[in-house]
């Protein structure tokens, strides 16, 4: 059973949604506000989130974006207004999908299953395997990353831009590909990426012009080399 945090400040409308969403089989929590909805996501990860756009306490593109910065978890938004500037901040954000408001229950289920179907399940989102890399050993789960047995202070954007890059070792990855995966914002400056990379570069002792791991494939992007 698939559990959804429904995120709609209407008791009228949650109410409603609470009734379709279990009579479809899913499991349903709810949160009413942005801050319960990012505190929810955190302390109990739902397979999916149904995101009403306009509430209480925060702008709900910020709650949107707020949620892509601390999960992966699939995000159907809710929106009264179909105009287009306003689907394009939203796809941008990272809503995986939209519902223009007043939907259908049968729409409802079927988008949150398209979703859910892209995504994967969630026990496969949440096993992630420790990567060997040459000398460096990353534990995804544990955010813990070592070189030849020393471990590395990251901070958390440098471990994702590192797991991310051990986990695609020896393929070079476009900056944009990187924005779109880590970030999850493929419309940010390239130099945002260039910024985390020398950093990481620092930290793991090599230089751009000597790299041991990461290297610049100069015009495409970026590869973690795994042999030398
Ligand atoms: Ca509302």
């Amino acid at each position: 059973m698939a559990s959804v945090l429904v995120v709609e400040d209407d008791p009228v409308i949650r109410g409603a949604l609470i009734e379709i969403l279990t009579a479809h089989g899913y499991g349903v929590r709810t949160a009413s506000q942005g801050f319960e909805a990012l505190r929810e996501i955190t302390q109990c990860p739902p397979d999916v989130v149904v995101l009403d756009l306009g509430l209480p306490d925060l702008d709900g593109l910020d709650v949107l974006r707020m949620i892509r910065g601390i999960s992966r978890v699939p995000v159907l938004v809710a929106t009264a207004r179909d105009d287009d500037t306003e689907i394009i901040k939203l796809l941008n954000a990272g809503a995986d999908d939209y519902m223009v408001k007043p939907f259908s229950g049968g729409q409802l289920d079927a988008r949150l299953q398209a979703v859910l179907r892209r995504a994967g399940p969630a026990d496969e989102r949440a096993r992630q395997p420790v990567v060997h890399v040459g000398d460096l050993r990353i534990d995804p789960l544990a955010r813990t990353a070592r070189l030849a047995g020393r471990e590395l202070t990251l901070t958390r954007r440098e471990f994702d831009l590192l797991a991310y890059l051990a986990a695609n070792a020896d393929q070079v990855v476009s900056r944009r590909r990187i924005l779109a995966d880590v970030w999850q914002q493929p419309y940010l400056e390239d130099q945002t990426v260039d910024v985390h990379l020398s950093a990481l570069r620092r930290k793991l002792g090599e230089r751009a012009a000597r790299p041991r791991y990461l290297h610049t494939v100069r015009g495409i992007g970026i590869k973690l080399v795994s042999s030398v």
